[in-house]
């Protein structure tokens, strides 16, 4: 069986392996300086029972514990880059498991390999594995070298869901934290996904907050007419928040 993909905002994304169902990077709420810039599909209280989550790193837009202990099911596997273990304990959950690049864990019958990414702060980017399906998240890391590895260790991605918007850093002379839309599209030569949905583009800081504090270099448009220049067997869909695709 094919997965499903959906966009819940941002990085957020729900992953239905035929009925098991994995949410990554959970960002409910917003607050000045934070806006998805494009709607929530779900409430935590509207997600399905959910299988595992994961979470690449401690930033409020991936890891909105505050607003994500709201979900019912405290017992979920929640699967964390080492050392945000315990936030998620304090917020309530009681299944969490730290991991570090290359450590897997199996979860009724879904196989959870966290993989390297570089961010600024300590972050996992993840591949999820169903029984037909294999699923590559970037959440909003850097394009390292590092990440080439992945297409040796899984050499058939079915979906690459890859952040494309350049974040920068305008305070910090402009360090970038976010791999561009070009940077992405290169990655999928790299991984030669079936599929590619781009994440984390819409998100602002506000008219203000963008102005002094960030600038971006990347958006889904760019990166799907960047894609058949480095992997023109990869399919590119850029999916609005809540509009379900099937993997194949
Ligand atoms: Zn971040």
């Amino acid at each position: 069986m094919p997965a499903i993909v959906t966009r819940v905002t941002h990085s957020c994304v729900l992953l239905d392996f035929d009925g098991r169902q994995v949410l990554t990077d959970p960002w409910f709420s917003e607050k000045p300086g934070y806006r998805r810039g494009e709607p929530l599909a779900f409430t935590p209280v509207d997600l399905p029972r959910l299988t595992a989550v994961v979470a690449s790193h401690d930033h409020y837009d991936h890891f909105d514990l505050n607003a994500f202990a709201a979900y019912p099911h405290k017992d979920v596997p929640f699967i964390v880059k080492t050392g945000m273990g315990v936030k998620a304990r304090k917020a309530g959950f009681t299944n969490v498991i730290e991991s570090d690049p290359w450590d897997g864990v199996t979860v009724d019958g879904l196989r959870v390999t966290a993989t390297p990414a570089r961010h600024g702060v300590p972050e996992n980017t993840y591949v999820i594995q169903g029984a037909d399906t294999t699923v590559f998240f970037g959440a909003d890391t850097l394009r390292i070298p590092d990440l080439d590895e992945i297409a040796t260790r899984f050499p058939a991605i079915d979906l690459a869901l890859l952040p494309v918007n350049g974040l920068a850093i305008r305070p910090a002379f402009n360090r970038r934290v976010v791999m561009t839309a070009e940077q992405a599209a290169e990655l999928c030569g790299v991984l030669r996904p079936a599929i590619a949905v781009p994440i984390h583009y819409a998100f602002t800081a506000g008219r203000w907050g963008d102005r002094l504090f960030l600038s971006y270099n990347g958006t889904p448009d760019r990166f799907a007419r960047a894609v058949p220049r480095f992997a023109p067997d990869t399919a590119v869909h850029v999916l609005a928040p809540g509009e379900p695709l099937l993997t194949s």
